[in-house]
């Protein structure tokens, strides 16, 4: 199916013509965003924690130390909701009740399960590794028995998503128009800096390509 059905859990209410189900567009989002917030309830607690994620088909990755309260919620099979989000640009409005940001999030429910076997939990190391930095697995030293074994890697089932998205200008009052202060877009980019060599860099290595030229969208 094209698309996530809509259910009470994910279907958007406010401003729903922002909203789609699209998976591809959904998965867009989830593929630019670095990083994502994972919210989970423990014991009527609610607790939401950034960390890394890669998207495999229709499965989230997150990987953690074995000893993460994160990891073992999830691996547990616990419901959770991920969310990530992409900033586009500061609408500035005439009025100050209409600013607001360009932006495309996507919210997703799962659930996970812990990824035993040394081949899958290295398949999926080498997802997120890519996902941060494509061309890297390629290049870094895998992890070995004992590093694998400190890692819980899960994969989490999208069951239901949705995207929202806004885009374009600020949609003023018809009598602010004339109103003489200056409205527009302030566009944002995630952009790099030139990288840092660290300190004890073997001499005469250059940053590859995937970092010189590091870039989140095509
Ligand atoms: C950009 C980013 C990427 C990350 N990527 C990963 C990753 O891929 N894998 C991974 O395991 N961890 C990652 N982390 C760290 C992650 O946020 C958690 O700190 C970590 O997973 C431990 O989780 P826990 O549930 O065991 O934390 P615990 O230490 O058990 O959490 C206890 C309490 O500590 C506080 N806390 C925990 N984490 C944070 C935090 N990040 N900021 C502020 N307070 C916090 C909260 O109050 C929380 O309730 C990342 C963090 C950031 C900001």
């Amino acid at each position: 199916m094209p698309e996530f059905s809509i259910s009470s859990r994910n279907q958007v209410r406010r401003l729903s013509k922002r909203a789609s189900y699209d998976r591809d567009v959904i998965h867009r989002i989830i593929d630019e965003a670095l990083i994502c917030h994972v919210g989970f309830v423990e014991e009527g607690q609610p607790f939401v924690i950034p960390t890394i994620h890669a998207r495999s088909d229709e499965t989230l990755l997150l990987h953690g130390a074995k000893a993460s309260r994160l990891l073992k919620h999830v691996a547990a099979g616990n419901p959770i909701c991920v969310v990530t989000t992409i900033l586009d640009g500061i609408v500035f409005a005439r009025s100050a009740f209409h600013h607001s940001l360009n932006y495309r999030s996507a919210v997703v429910f799962g659930r996970g399960h812990e990824l035993d076997t040394p081949e899958d939990k290295l398949r999926a190391l080498e997802i997120i590794t890519n996902h941060v930095a494509p061309g890297r697995w390629a290049e870094a030293r895998r992890p070995n028995a004992r590093e694998l074994e400190a890692t819980t890697v899960v994969r989490v089932a999208i069951e239901s998503a949705s995207a929202k998205t806004r885009t374009g200008g600020p949609n003023d009052d018809e009598e602010d128009y004339d109103f003489p202060v200056w409205a527009g877009v302030l566009p944002l980019k995630q952009m790099t800096e030139p990288p840092i060599a660290d300190s004890r860099l073997t001499s005469g290595i250059e940053p590859p390509e995937y970092v010189a030229k590091y870039r989140r969208t095509d």
